[in-house]
This record gives C-alpha cells, sequence and structure tokens, in this order.
C-alpha cells in the first residue's frame, strides 16, 4: 500500500487546487480522478474562457442553509489572489460584465496553471482511477492513531487526511458524480437536498405554447421569486426558448426558485407601464402593438397583446382603462409558475450538498469525521452566475489545504 499524507479525491477546480496547496506546505499529497480527460468543467466554463473569479465575490453572492458558513474561507482566499495567481501565470483576462473575469484565451490555460501548480507541490496523480472503497483505520495513522485506506482500481492508497472533491451532480455526460454524497452517508453525515441550479426553466407546452415561437429572443427584464431570506431578485437578459426561459436572469434566479412557486417577471424595469398607456390614451391614434413595440421587440408585442385578447389593430384610445391597466400591470409584473427545470444534463452547478453544519468553516473538516474533509461544489454552498462558484472552489481548498498543513505540521505550515 502506497501511503500518503492527503489524499484528494477529484482533480477539478478545488481537487487541483488544494492538492497544489497542500503539497507545497511540504505534505504528501496524492491526486485521484476517475475521468480520462482532466479538468472538463473548467475546460468548458465561461464558454472556453472560464470566468475563473468575480471581483466583487462576498458571502451575499452565494446560497446555502447557513449563509455565514462561506465566510472565513471567502476572506482568507479572495478573487485578488487568484488574480494574483492568474498574472503570475502571465495570462491574459479581462472583465466582461458586473465584475467577472475571463481568460482572454482559453480556459486551457487555467487547467495548466493548475497542474503546474500541482507539478510545484510534487502532487501524485492517480488517473483515471477508481475508488471503490474507503475505510477508516488507525494502522498508518498519525499520533491520533486515524488514518483512512482507500481501494482503488490503481491499489490500495493509505492517507492520513482525505479530501474529497468530487463536486455536484450537474453535467453527468462530463463526468459528474453522486460521489461525495455516498461517502456523507457512508459516515452518516446530513445533506441538504440537492438540485439543479443555474438551470434554464421549463413550462407546460400547452402554457408555453404562444411563447414558444419567439425562441432566442433576448430582452433585459427583472425577475424575482421567493421572501425574506431566501428571495431573489435579479435584473439581467431574459432568453425565450422552445420549453421555456433561459439567459442569465433566470440561471439566477433558478437557484432560488422552488417547485410549485411563482416568478415574477418585470419586462420594463425602467417605467411603468401602466401610467405609459393611461398617459398616452388621450388624443392617440397608435395601435397597442405598436405603442408596445416601442419598448420591448416586436414579435414579443404582437404575442402579448394576443395572449391579452386583444385584436392586432386594437388602437390605445379604444381600450378601456381597466383593460389597459390589466395589460400594463403584467407587463410590469408578468407572474408565471414553472413547471419544472432542464435538470441536471443543463445545470450550470449543484444546489445544497453535504450539510455546513456537519462541517468547519475554517477547515471543511467534518466534525464527525476528524480528518475527512469536504470542498468545493460537494458542499452546500452555491454562487450566483459570475464567476463565483470557481472562487468558491479556490477559496475552500486553500481553507481546507492550509488546516490540514497546519495541523500535520505546525512549524512548517507557519513558515510557508
Ligand atoms: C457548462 C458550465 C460552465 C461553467 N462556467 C463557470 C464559470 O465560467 N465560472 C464559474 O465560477 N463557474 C462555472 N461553472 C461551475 C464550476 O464549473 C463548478 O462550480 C466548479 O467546477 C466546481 O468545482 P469542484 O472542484 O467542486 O467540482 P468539479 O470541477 O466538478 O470537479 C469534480 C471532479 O471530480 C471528479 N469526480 C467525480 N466523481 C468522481 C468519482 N466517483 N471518482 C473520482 N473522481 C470523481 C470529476 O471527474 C471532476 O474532475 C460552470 C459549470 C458548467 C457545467
Amino acid at each position: 500500500m502506497e501511503n500518503f499524507d492527503v489524499a484528494v479525491i477529484g482533480a477539478g477546480a478545488a481537487g487541483m487546487m488544494c492538492a497544489a496547496v497542500a503539497g507545497q506546505r511540504g505534505l504528501r499529497v496524492v491526486l485521484i480522478d476517475h475521468a480520462t480527460r482532466l479538468a472538463e468543467k473548467i475546460r468548458i466554463s465561461g464558454g472556453g474562457r472560464c470566468n475563473f473569479t468575480n471581483r466583487d465575490a462576498g458571502p451575499a453572492n452565494y446560497l446555502s442553509e447557513n449563509p455565514r458558513f462561506c465566510r472565513s474561507a471567502l476572506a482568507r482566499y479572495t478573487p485578488q489572489d487568484f488574480v494574483s495567481l492568474v498574472k503570475r501565470y502571465k495570462i491574459g483576462f479581462h472583465e466582461k460584465h458586473k465584475g467577472q473575469l475571463f481568460c482572454d484565451e482559453s480556459s486551457e490555460q487555467i487547467i495548466d496553471l493548475l497542474v503546474r501548480e500541482c507539478g510545484a507541490g510534487n502532487v501524485t496523480w492517480r488517473r483515471p482511477v477508481d475508488v471503490q472503497e474507503i475505510s477508516v483505520g488507525g494502522a498508518a495513522g498519525d499520533a491520533g492513531g486515524r488514518s483512512f485506506r482507500l481501494s482503488t482500481s490503481a491499489g490500495e492508497i493509505g492517507a492520513k487526511s482525505l479530501v474529497i472533491a468530487t463536486g455536484g451532480l450537474s453535467i453527468p455526460k462530463i463526468g459528474a458524480t453522486d460521489f461525495a454524497y455516498r461517502i456523507a452517508r457512508q459516515f452518516g453525515l446530513e445533506m441538504v437536498e440537492p438540485s439543479p441550479a443555474l438551470v434554464p426553466l421549463t413550462f407546460t407546452s400547452a402554457g408555453w405554447e404562444p411563447f414558444a415561437a419567439l425562441s432566442g429572443l433576448a430582452i433585459e427584464a427583472r425577475v424575482s421569486t421567493g421572501k425574506g431570506r431566501s428571495r431573489g431578485d435579479f435584473l439581467e437578459d431574459l432568453l425565450l426558448t422552445h420549453r421555456g426561459l433561459s439567459g442569465p436572469a433566470i440561471l439566477q434566479i433558478s437557484s432560488y426558485w422552488k417547485l410549485g412557486t411563482p416568478l415574477t417577471i418585470d419586462l420594463l424595469p425602467e417605467f411603468d407601464a401602466t401610467a405609459r398607456l393611461l398617459e398616452g390614451k388621450a388624443g392617440s391614434k397608435k395601435l397597442v402593438v405598436t405603442e408596445l413595440s416601442g419598448w420591448m421587440p416586436a414579435r414579443l408585442a404582437e404575442v402579448w397583446v394576443a395572449v391579452h385578447g386583444l385584436a392586432p389593430d386594437a388602437r390605445v384610445a379604444d381600450i378601456p382603462d381597466r383593460q389597459l391597466r390589466v395589460l400594463g400591470d403584467a407587463l410590469n409584473h408578468w407572474t408565471l409558475t414553472p413547471a419544472g427545470s432542464e435538470g441536471w444534463r443543463k445545470a450550470e452547478v449543484t444546489g445544497g450538498g453535504i450539510a455546513t453544519t456537519e462541517l468547519s468553516s475554517a477547515s471543511f473538516e467534518s466534525r464527525k469525521v476528524p480528518g475527512l474533509h469536504f470542498i468545493g461544489e460537494s458542499v452546500d454552498v452555491t454562487g450566483w452566475l459570475g464567476g463565483y462558484n470557481f472562487q468558491w472552489a479556490w477559496a475552500s481548498a486553500v481553507a481546507a489545504a492550509e488546516a490540514i498543513a497546519e495541523s500535520r505540521n505546525p512549524a512548517q505550515a507557519s513558515l510557508a
């Protein structure tokens, strides 16, 4: 059996970062992944340019049953820290929108950065390798006597600390599995039910029929759902699709949306549509469609008028105030209940995961199983769209790696 200080399972964003930092702090680290292609999610991220962090990332940009859990790690390893690393590797980057930082060239550069950081930490790679079983024993352990024994397709591996960085369930076809959740179950750790997040939302085909023909149409809108602490509210682009709604506004709100509850969409966030319609009524010769087409794409205006039971040639001046109020109010408060989402196949991330009550927010170590850590997307911390999820991967990875180094070798860790 090969023995290591730390075994990290999952060589994605969080796993590579954790292995690299632990290795650079002087620990013997093995990094295991089952996929044939390395870090596929980083490769496809940000449309191939990897939105690797957000300049303004902070606790308010994350969802969790415990919104305070992410604070310590995010404060310890900031977006600026990752930007410094990116600059050290001379990777060109730019800000696209609302603090989102992307590579100028390719997400491969971030993978290459992480591989080289692992090299600097003398990390031992085991991939593609399957982990069949994990057991806890005392044989190869530290002074505390605990160690983990991994049965893998490449033989037995022993480690004093075990870090689970196998991510969530989104996009199974590129290697996502429920491994982290199975390990949590094995050791009796609580979970927050995983759900697809940052995902397009769908409607029943009958309900969506009038809008399906507008697939591809985009409009800036304010979308909200929920109440109190679980309320989401985003002003972003919204995209109509054959089956429902997508685009940044919808991906963001999907993380807050609960099945059976409505979304409210303000299609004209800049002004009060009812007031404008009533004000413009006197002396107007305009068709309603023409009036609305001044405010939104003409194709949407035509469908909007039709679904509100108005003829295509209806004139604003001829419509009773009561009906104009209904039309205007719906433009500012379009309330509709999605039937579901596009699911794991399209979700960018997983909501829920290992309950934060099970973990230390400083070290990500299990309270029940000392030496066992969960990081990255496997944990019940979900970032907004816009680089926040990678920042969580980096920050949780660094916190776990440094805590392990500190516990194994306090003197060396503090020198590093
Ligand atoms: C299409 C898409 C685009 C995205 N774009 C962005 C973006 O631009 N910015 C952003 O911040 N976030 C983005 N995300 C989200 C981001 O990719 C994830 O939040 C992040 O990768 C999570 O990191 P992780 O290390 O926890 O998990 P992952 O990166 O998913 O890594 C998990 C690793 O574990 C391995 N693994 C899984 N199961 C096993 C097993 N049983 N045995 C061994 N290994 C296993 C996998 O092969 C994988 O290598 C995007 C996601 C998607 C799907």
